[in-house]
């Protein structure tokens, strides 16, 4: 009788804690007002994705806000605050070291890494120039040296639909109850990328020119998925400067490969591939690389700016 006495107790003064904690936390925790799941995501496409998979189920939040450029993102005390509260964080491992740190130290358990299921298996281009911006840039945290995986995954529309479907695994282990429509939406988001992916095959399939000039490297997947070389003016991250030789090597380039347009692109400063295009007489034209919608992008999501740059290019690139 006493055993049980005392562990009615303890299981009654339990509850009144839990209840005491949801009653302070008020928003941010499934116990509070509403049952829908809390995600952070780390920047535009994963945050896109993550609505796309949890539908009304999930609430989702970016910490890189719209218009900002996620590569050098730095958080404030509240987003720290938002990872160290969500249910979820949803990020990738090596593109933004910010998030990385605030995974490691704020999330724990709740921290779910992209990576695995976007395959990151293109590295940095690894031509000459590379090198020696390695050596320049060795210091900085971003480790965009030589070699280190290319983190765009989402210009690849297939790899993305690869970690829509992982996120809907993941949200499942959340939230058990409704897992079918987790995978109901995955699906769904498949559905509207392979459609995708047919169009770009298609509208990509036959182009004179094969080399795509951007301003930073963030487009080797979808080169990779449809058949093109790509020539970054800057790294992998867009603040990497490129030297005067690095420019007059992509210049010369440009003339040899017969291209007609360079590609800016939004978020970045375009001046530096503006200069590529001047000394090399060609045009240039935007290419997104989705990594934040602003009110000036092509699209009102990440399928319409998709849709979007593939008339860039079909046009830039000489397809028929
Ligand atoms: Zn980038």
């Amino acid at each position: 009788m006493n055993t049980s006495g005392l562990r009615r107790s303890a299981t009654a003064s339990a509850a009144a804690t839990l209840l005491l904690l949801a009653g302070c936390s008020g928003s941010g925790s499934p116990a509070a007002e509403d049952d829908q799941v809390d995600v952070v995501a780390g920047f535009y496409p994963l945050e896109w994705a993550a609505e796309r998979v949890g539908g009304n189920l999930v609430s989702v939040s970016s910490l890189t806000t719209s218009g900002a450029e996620p590569h050098d993102l730095e958080l404030t005390p509240q987003d720290v605050a938002a990872v160290s509260d969500a249910d979820l964080l949803v990020y990738l491992s090596g593109f933004q070291p910010a998030v990385d740190d605030a995974a490691r130290s704020q999330a724990g358990e709740a921290a779910w890494d992209a990576a695995e299921a976007a395959d990151l298996s293109l590295s940095s281009g690894g031509s000459e120039h590379a090198e020696e911006e390695e050596d320049e840039h060795a210091e900085e945290e971003h480790a965009h040296d030589e070699g280190a995986a290319d983190p765009h995954f989402w210009l690849d529309p297939l790899r993305l639909a690869a970690v829509g479907d992982a996120l809907a695994d993941r949200l499942a282990e959340l939230d058990p109850d409704d897992a079918q429509a987790y995978a109901e939406n995955a699906a769904a988001l498949r559905a509207d990328l392979e459609t995708l992916d047919a169009e770009m095959a298609e509208g990509l399939g036959d182009c004179r020119v094969d080399t795509l000039v951007t301003s930073h490297d963030a487009f080797g997947y979808l080169a990779d998925r449809y058949g093109f070389d790509v020539v970054g003016i800057s790294g992998l991250s867009p603040d990497q400067e490129p030297s005067a030789d690095q420019m007059a090597e992509i210049s010369a380039l440009v003339g040899e490969r017969d291209v007609t347009t360079v590609y800016t692109e939004t978020l970045v400063d375009p001046s530096v591939a503006e200069t590529v295009a001047d000394e090399a007489g060609v045009r240039t034209a935007v290419l997104d690389p989705i990594e934040g919608l602003t009110d000036e992008s092509a699209g009102e999501d990440y399928l319409e700016v998709m849709r979007s740059n593939l008339a860039t290019l079909a046009e830039g690139q000489s397809c028929s």
